[in-house]
């Protein structure tokens, strides 16, 4: 095998690549943010209940607290009479007290009263105001929601590295807090080379191509939380390249390029100018799509750079198993990678041996199904998949029935274990 055009030593196997990148990003330094704008970025403390939760013993449901022993002989046919003695809405912070034989009007959420020890709900009641009859017999704790009840007071209720989605969101201003110390989401800058690019929406001649890549990563960064910025069309001016990526380093906690890193040419701008920093290693990634990498840093504040492939397909499925790893790092996130399904192909499929494949597939349950266009710049079948099929480096081919790992491709912003049967997490290496 002979060895690329600057793509150093022999194939590495995806597993230790990512590693590699793993082991070369720092998380960024804790900020306060306050809960509304928590949404999505990666906690960096542990959040405990600041008192227990509920802090108060009250009443689950509309009905009336009592004695239960009271309640014992109820029916439907001889229902208790009961004294109601006071009303207690949510929100009342007055104490009262019920003594047996009278009962309080009391609706969800509202304060249980001294001497009651359950709660009858109003519908085993004919809801009476001054007198109530109760229709059946309640037991002690009947709908009462005691104190410490959902978590006791110090109780660990998020750890670090817990996304804040909205249940997190809840669990934190539950546990009285204003604000929570997360990782800041990371700057991402996406610059596209080739003087093949242009602008969608403007005129093609022949030759030319819209740019599709600094949109999709931008997307995809954002969808695995960070902020993104495009710089779109950088020409492949072997003496302006350097310059153009160095400019967009102020406020960048991560590049990505793609194009100019293919295994052949002169035109390889990108890594043609960045080989000669000696902080970017090029690497033949034993996968398909996908095959030749960059990854290192660049610039006094050693900003991780990902040199990503031009053709589409190749930069999507680089992003989702390398550059998505290191967004999570940079947050600090425990959730590295797409989540991974088992599921049984219903086509055959093919690989090109030695290389792990990442076949464009639909899952659909336990089944996916192979779209037909597999080539790296078949945009169409891409805009199609909902999930990426793993053919072993060993597999040249699968046959129709093979159960396979697939990994699940995110569905929309921030949905990261879409609800798919037998999901589980991809171990890193
Ligand atoms: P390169 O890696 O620069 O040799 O590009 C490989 C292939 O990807 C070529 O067909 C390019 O035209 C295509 N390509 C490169 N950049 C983009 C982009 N930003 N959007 C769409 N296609 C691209
Ligand atoms: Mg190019």
């Amino acid at each position: 095998m002979t060895a690329g055009h600057g793509h150093d030593g022999p194939f590495i196997p995806v597993e230790q690549y990512q590693s590699a990148i793993l082991a070369a990003i720092t998380p960024l330094p804790p900020v306060s943010v306050t809960l509304a704008d928590a949404e999505g970025c990666v906690l960096a403390e542990d959040v405990t209940a600041a008192i227990s939760l509920p802090s108060f013993d009250n009443s689950g449901m509309d009905g009336y607290a009592v004695h239960a022993k009271d309640t014992i002989s109820s029916s439907e046919r001889a229902p208790t009479t009961l004294q109601v003695t006071s009303e207690i809405a949510a929100g009342d912070t007055d104490t009262y007290r019920i003594s047996p034989g009278t009962a309080s009007k009391i609706m969800t959420g509202a304060r249980m009263p001294d001497g009651a020890d359950a709660v009858v709900q109003v519908e085993s009641t004919d809801g009476g105001t001054d007198r109530v009859q109760v229709y059946r017999p309640v037991e002690p704790g009947n709908a009462v929601r005691y104190a410490g009840g959902d978590a006791a007071e110090g109780e660990t209720l998020l750890s670090a590295g817990v996304r804040m989605r909205p249940m997190q969101i809840a669990v934190a201003a539950s546990a009285g807090r204003r604000a929570v110390m997360v990782r800041p989401r990371p700057r991402v800058v996406v610059l596209s080379t080739g003087n093949e690019l242009t602008e969608p929406g403007t005129p093609l001649v022949p030759g030319q191509i819209w740019d599709s890549n600094s949109y999709m990563l931008a997307a995809a960064a954002r969808e695995a939380g960070a902020l993104a910025r495009r710089r779109s069309g950088v020409p492949d001016d072997p003496a302006g390249m350097l310059p153009a990526l160095e400019e967009q380093l102020d406020g960048a906690d991560l590049l990505i390029t793609t194009g100019g890193v293919s295994m052949g040419g002169e035109h390889d701008v990108v890594k043609a100018a960045l080989q000669k920093l000696g902080t970017v290693a090029f690497r033949k990634v034993a996968m398909q799509p996908g095959m030749p990498q960059g990854f290192g840093t660049i610039g006094e504040k050693r900003v991780p750079i990902f040199t990503l492939p031009g053709n589409p397909v190749s930069a999507y499925v680089s992003f989702q198993l390398f550059v998505r790893p290191a967004l999570a790092a940079l947050q600090g996130a425990a959730d590295l990678a797409l989540p991974a399904a088992r599921a049984t192909l219903t086509a055959s499929v093919r690989s090109p041996g030695g290389r792990r494949s990442y076949l464009r597939g639909v899952l659909d349950g336990d089944q996916v199904t192979p779209l037909s266009g597999q080539g790296s710049h078949q945009i169409a079948a891409l805009g199609r998949a909902n999930a990426l099929i793993i053919v072993p480096e060993q597999d040249t081919s699968l046959p129709e029935g093979r159960a396979v790992d697939v990994l699940v491709l995110p569905l929309a912003a921030g949905q990261e274990h879409p609800p798919v049967h037998g999901w589980r997490r991809l171990r890193h290496a």
